[in-house]
């Protein structure tokens, strides 16, 4: 099957066989990323997460009030 990255528009060809291929197809969105893009979007929410530890204990302790 063809699949459209959907961050660049670069078409990849899936095996119909393969795990990736049947998860597109078992969901209604589908949402698939080349490998580049993919990489990129892991070591961005990798970075947010390691800057976002913080904030999210901040906002845990001191509920609403700010
Ligand atoms: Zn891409």
């Amino acid at each position: 099957m063809r699949v459209k990255c959907v961050l660049c528009d670069q078409i990849d060809v899936l095996d119909d066989e393969s795990l990736l291929a049947k998860r597109l197809r078992n969901r209604p969105i589908h949402t698939y990323m080349c490998e580049k893009c993919y990489e990129r979007i892991a070591e961005k929410t990798k970075a947010r997460l390691a800057t976002g530890k913080f904030r999210v204990y901040r906002s845990k302790t001191s509920h609403d009030e700010w």
